[in-house]
């Protein structure tokens, strides 16, 4: 059994006090529920604060990138081994909008991977393909590439820090969330490929989230997939209510 889990990309939204509220409200809201895994990812000028706010609660916190270095001269970056100093436990690597916007390869999202794990963090993989590489019959063969290049030098131990994101680019931010069917036989055809680069046990152990406007609405049809393990939501996590009922997705 995969243990669900469910985490919030806030991007760039929330004052430092804004984070603290929404961070406030969200424990209260999800106070008791011990069977899943519940992350959110807030910015980094309030992360220290949101983590202390959630000390010894069931919400983890997680980085929305990081740069492949421990320290030194990389200006405006930040490193996993701040994160953890932050309280993070987790970090968003590989983000469309960081593929897309800053022009992320797969060879430096396997950088990213590595030094956190070796940081001691843990990794929310992320991939997808856009709407033109599904139109064109490329999709199977963009996610080989980004599971095959981003997971590259990666051992089956460190797997076990690793949750993979299947997030479709065309579905994140747009209101168009993949169909359950959709997103069911991206996901089965990762795990396919999990078992092909490591072995069955592990790709059935692995847990891929389904991003992708992900709402109160939607969450139970794409949870009562098989090979949907949790979700990676993105402006459903900026409303406490929306996503505590993100989190109470109705069980099979
Ligand atoms: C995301 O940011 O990873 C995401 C899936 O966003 P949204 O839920 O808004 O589509």
């Amino acid at each position: 059994m995969r243990k669900p889990f469910i985490a919030g990309n806030w991007k760039l939204h929330k004052t430092i006090g804004e984070a603290l509220d929404l961070a406030g409200a969200l424990k209260q809201e999800v106070a008791g529920i011990d069977d899943i895994d519940i992350v959110i990812a807030p910015v980094y000028t309030s992360l220290a604060k949101v983590a202390d706010v959630l000390v010894g609660s069931n919400i983890s916190v997680a980085g929305q990138n990081c740069y492949p270095a421990a320290s030194g001269a990389f200006t405006g970056e930040v490193s996993p081994t701040l994160l953890k100093d932050a309280g993070c436990r987790y970090c968003i690597v590989g983000h469309s909008e960081r593929r897309q916007l800053f022009g992320e390869t797969d060879a430096f999202i396997n950088q990213k991977i590595k030094v956190l794990i070796e940081a001691g963090l843990r990794a929310i993989f992320c991939i997808g393909e856009t709407l033109e590489e599904r139109e064109s019959d490329q999709m199977y063969e963009v996610l080989t590439t980004q599971v095959r290049e981003g997971l590259k030098g990666i051992s089956a131990e460190d797997m076990q820090h690793l949750v993979v994101a299947y997030e479709p680019v065309w579905a994140i931010g747009t209101g168009k969330t993949a169909t359950d069917q959709e997103a069911e036989e991206a996901h089965a055809f990762i795990r396919g490929l999990l078992q092909g680069l490591y072995d069955e046990d592990l790709a059935e152990a692995t847990r891929i989230l389904y991003g992708g406007s992900v709402k109160p609405d939607n969450v139970d049809g794409l949870m009562a997939q098989q090979d949907i393990d949790g979700t990676l939501v993105g402006g459903a996590s900026l409303k406490a209510a929306d996503f505590a009922r993100i989190t109470r997705f109705k069980r099979g």
